[in-house]
């Protein structure tokens, strides 16, 4: 008896000690052309709200306008009893966002990308009567600008797959918003063309738990479009490599067999019950994700320590304490309370030819950085000593190491290691088959380069 209640006792401490794994299960709900597809999201919804599980519906403006002209109210209904989230106004609708984003800089795209998605975001309040949750881009389409745009629209939180930016395959803080993106092996996907492949996916999966399992808990990301689940080819396709056709000309998608749609039907089923046999996991939707991560400011705590990483190298500090953005390392350095910021709009330059400055102008170059972020809510590009200037890498690398008596203060030269979580392939980022060929988009990546300045790990609660 002692014996069977001390295993007892061990196993309950086993998993205690185990973090919990949160599956956060999307569906693209995009596709406006075929109607099939509005079946295939009231099927899905409905399976998952019978094995108990709550999904996040990312729904395209123009979906959202269809469905209510087609009298889905069934459909609206069903998604609405899950999260909803957005998904772009157009989706595929050329110029989709990092077309046009690309050749425009931080502020005036965010203004733009407002201009064009802020009628999608109101339909979906009117449509589903709730703000969306959180945005994913169409495709690759993706642009770091949205990230200002959509936090002045009231959208919190990032959720998609992509390789513009990721931090360790698990959810982080990047120009404001959490994000769950670029999540690695964290990126789980039953094949829906063949069922066969669902016991190496189900081991996909426990690794992946077991693994997060292990360091305290962490996010399991796992998407598909309702439209997959009933075509063999993306609705979409009519507006391939940039093309711009009439709605009178688009096609509808090529349709899967009622058989072959049962079998998608069945894997998405047999996948969830398979996740809900793991104690430690819990269905999660994207409104949830900004409760169970801790808030976006972090507590600065050791400043010496803070000091030497800016010295060193501009990137973010993650302790026991919390993590700490290179943005807010920085703010901490110039005596500021750290808030939400935004990084530079543009890449400064080190104009001063000294090797040191005197401890006065300095003094004041401080006072004149904290002076513009409390101001314009952002970081500077570079920093005023008189008429000259230092970039903000290289400033922030002199104030780290600096002793704060000295009569002179040594320039020191910026190491943003925090730029290496931004890709540098600025052509297979962005592929998609909707973009014009050839499509690249470098200032883009230049641009998340800067907001890097806000990247860090999100920790759970
Ligand atoms: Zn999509």
């Amino acid at each position: 008896m002692t014996r069977l209640l001390l295993a007892l006792f061990l196993t309950a401490v086993a998993l205690a000690a185990k973090g919990p794994v949160y599956v956060v299960l999307w569906f693209d709900t995009e596709d406006y052309i075929e109607p099939a597809a509005d079946d295939a999201a009231l099927r899905i919804a409905t399976d998952l709200e019978k094995l108990g599980v709550r999904a996040t519906f990312k729904v395209v403006g123009e979906k959202a306008r269809v469905l209510e002209s087609r009298g889905r109210r069934d459909v609206i209904r069903a998604l609405a009893r899950h999260d909803i989230g957005y998904h772009s106004n157009y989706h595929s609708i050329q110029p989709t966002p990092a077309l046009y984003l690309r050749s425009m800089g931080w502020l005036d795209g965010a203004a733009e990308f407002e201009r064009r998605e802020r009628p999608g975001v109101d339909d979906i309040k009117r449509i589903f009567g709730v703000m969306p949750s959180c945005y994913g881009q169409p495709g690759s389409s993706w642009g770091p600008q949205s990230c200002r745009a959509l936090l002045r629209m009231g959208i919190p939180v990032y959720l998609d797959e992509g390789e513009q930016v990721g931090l360790n395959d698990q959810p982080f803080w990047f120009g404001g918003m959490l994000h769950v993106f670029g999540m690695g092996r964290y990126i789980v996907r039953p094949a829906l063309n063949d069922e066969s492949l669902l016991p190496h996916t189900f081991e996909k999966f426990d690794r992946a738990a077991e693994e997060l399992e292990a360091r305290g808990g962490g996010v399991i990301s796992t998407y598909f479009h309702p439209t997959e689940f009933v075509t063999t080819a993306f609705w979409d396709m009519n507006f391939a490599k940039g093309a711009n056709p009439e709605r009178s000309a688009w096609k509808n998608p090529p349709r899967r067999t009622a058989e072959d749609s049962e079998r998608c039907y069945r894997i998405l089923v047999r996948y969830v019950e398979h996740a809900k046999t793991r104690a430690s996991v819990r269905f999660v939707t994207a409104r949830d994700l900004p409760l169970l991560y801790q808030s976006a400011l972090g507590r600065v705590t050791d400043r010496a320590r803070i000091a030497r990483q800016l010295a060193e190298r501009q990137t973010f500090l993650d302790t026991d304490a919390g993590a700490l953005s290179a943005s807010e390392m920085l703010q901490a350095l110039l005596g500021m309370e750290p808030a939400a910021v935004e990084g530079p709009v543009a890449r400064g330059e080190t104009t001063y030819r000294g090797n040191e400055i005197p401890r006065a102008p300095f003094e004041r170059a401080k006072t004149e950085a904290a002076g513009f972020i409390r101001a314009s809510r952002r970081l500077p590009a570079d920093v005023w000593v008189g008429s000259e200037k230092l970039s903000l890498a290289d400033f922030a690398a002199t104030l780290g190491a600096d002793d704060g008596a000295s009569a002179t203060v040594a320039v020191r030269k910026g190491n943003p290691e925090m730029e290496k979580y931004i890709s540098t392939d600025a052509s297979g980022s962005f592929k998609w088959p909707i973009h014009p060929d050839g499509f690249a988009a470098p200032q883009l990546l230049d641009l998340a380069r800067l907001q890097a300045w806000t990247l860090k790990p999100a920790r759970l609660k």
